[in-house]
């Protein structure tokens, strides 16, 4: 009976990575036509510094949206598109519009805050990146210190050398980098020394159970001392609580981002979501 009763969870087991299997597939295929039929959007989120009630920076993300299935996520499609090299494509979309759009605040008297990109290991070994980020930005007239760059640890650990430079030739460019949601892969805190990375993102995970968890908090304790002690500036993520917040400026961490401050929003919100938190941090 047990074996009967296995062998039908495997059916099961079969058919619904089948389907997950078709179901990325045309995704896949619909991802091929995001960007010529207009379906990608940015967003913006503020970093917070907690000391000054200050925003300093902004992070774009991308949003898809598919003409039937609505809003996809990226962590539900940038995998996808990382897979199947489409994410060159969709990523130097992402670093055009950011960029434009920076120009587009800038004209207008809006927001000079640098900006954040994300990229992947993929855009990382693509050809003459930095090339085409330096010339996006002289085309636009936006210096290269209003943009910085976003790796995981993940590219480090594919492609240590040529992560390398290719972060050493940014820095060379103007471009600052940071290492997002540290701490979630196998870091070797030994390289981090030698990396050419400006900034250490702690990883929301460690945010969300540090005040239940002890552990987790003196992880946490111990990421912000090794941060500072490298003289990197250390950004919390995923912070969504005063309690959270409180916790980080008591520990030295001095900038955050989550939904406390606000969530991502459209390019034409930001100005006004600035000052209304800059507003609400100085009550
Ligand atoms: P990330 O770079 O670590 O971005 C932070 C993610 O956390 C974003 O999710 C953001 O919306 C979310 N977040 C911000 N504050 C909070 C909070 O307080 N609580 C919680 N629970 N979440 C919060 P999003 O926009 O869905 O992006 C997910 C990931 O997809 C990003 O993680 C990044 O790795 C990737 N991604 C997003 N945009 C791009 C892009 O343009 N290019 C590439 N290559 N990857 C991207
Ligand atoms: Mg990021
Ligand atoms: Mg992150
Ligand atoms: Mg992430």
């Amino acid at each position: 009976q047990a074996k009967s009763l296995g062998r039908g969870r495997s059916v099961v087991f079969e058919l619904v990575m089948a389907s997950n299997q078709r179901d990325d597939y045309l995704l896949e295929r619909d991802l091929g036509e995001a960007v010529e039929r207009n379906q990608l959007s940015l967003v913006f989120q503020p970093k917070v510094d907690l000391v000054k009630r200050k925003v300093i920076g902004l992070e774009a993300l991308v949003r898809w949206n598919h003409p039937t299935r609505g809003q996809n996520s990226p962590g539900a499609f940038i995998p996808i598109a990382e897979n199947s090299d489409q994410i060159i494509g969709i990523d130097r979309w992402v670093m055009r519009s950011a960029i434009a759009q920076q120009a587009r605040w800038r004209s207008s008297g809006s927001t000079r805050l640098p900006v954040a990109i994300n990229l992947s290991i993929v855009d990382i070994l693509s050809p003459n990146l930095v090339g085409y980020l330096t010339e996006l930005l002289a085309q636009y007239h936006v210096p290269a210190a209003a943009l910085e760059v976003e790796v995981t640890e993940s590219c480090f650990m594919r492609e240590l050398g040529e992560t390398q430079n290719v972060l050493r030739a940014l820095n060379d460019a103007g471009i600052a980098t940071a290492l997002d949601d540290f701490g979630t892969g196998f870091s070797s805190l030994s390289y981090l020394r030698q990396l050419p990375l400006q900034c250490l993102k702690i990883d929301q995970s460690f945010i969300r159970s540090m005040l239940q968890d002890p552990n987790a908090e003196k992880l946490t304790q111990a990421i912000v001392a090794m941060g500072i002690a490298l003289k990197m500036t250390i950004v919390a993520e995923g912070v969504e609580t005063k309690e959270q917040m409180n916790w980080l400026l008591a520990h030295g961490c001095h900038i955050g981002q989550g939904y406390f401050f606000s969530p991502p929003v459209p390019a034409e919100d930001v100005q006004q979501v600035i000052e209304r938190l800059e507003v609400r941090l100085s009550a």
